[in-house]
């Protein structure tokens, strides 16, 4: 059995433009148990196929690990935003393309201990290519990969990112059923 933790009380410690920071009092049984939170709006990450059946990846710098990270392309969610469509919205804007098939693959939990983020993953085949809008705040290499060599990207851990990890592997095992 899981026993259900009941929210008492809920301080919040920061508010900046993509999280929040809670500390929150909750019950679990006869205890109370302190739980620190971040809140962000979720996110959205599509894993496309060119039609040589390259997965289009996209590298750029992390701050957290002072990094060039190789990730599916992806976006953070607006409060409320339908994530089908930003999906779209994500593809077009990082990589120029919009599918002719879109299917969603499921969701993520990328920290479930202290983070409230939920990633949504699509996949998306049959690319038409256009002109890319990268935001303000991102610079991005857009990256394809054959995809045996992504799974091995994988496999090797030069793909480090959750999401990307999840979505590739989730690809490999779904095509090794059939
Ligand atoms: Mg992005």
């Amino acid at each position: 059995m899981i026993a259900f933790e009941e929210t008492i009380s809920s301080e919040l410690i920061y508010k900046g433009k993509i999280i929040e920071v809670r500390v929150e009092q909750a019950k679990l049984f006869d205890r109370e148990v302190t739980r620190e939170l971040v809140l962000h709006n979720g996110g959205v990450c599509v894993a496309a196929f060119t039609d040589d059946d390259e997965i289009i990846l996209v590298k750029q710098f992390r701050y957290p690990f002072k990094e060039g990270l190789i990730e599916l392309p992806a976006g953070k969610l607006e409060k409320n935003e339908d994530h089908y469509s930003a999906g779209l919205r994500e593809l077009a804007e990082e990589v120029g393309a919009t599918p002719d098939i879109y299917e969603y693959l499921g969701v993520l939990y990328p920290s479930v201990a202290y983070l409230y983020e939920k990633i949504h993953i699509y996949y998306a085949k049959s690319l038409h290519f256009g002109e890319t809008h990268f935001d303000d705040d991102e610079y991005i290499e857009v990256l394809k990969v054959p995809f045996e060599e992504a799974v091995e990207m994988v496999l090797n851990n030069e793909i480090k990112d959750a999401k990307t990890a999840a979505g590739i592997l989730m690809i490999a095992a779904k095509r090794n059923k059939k």
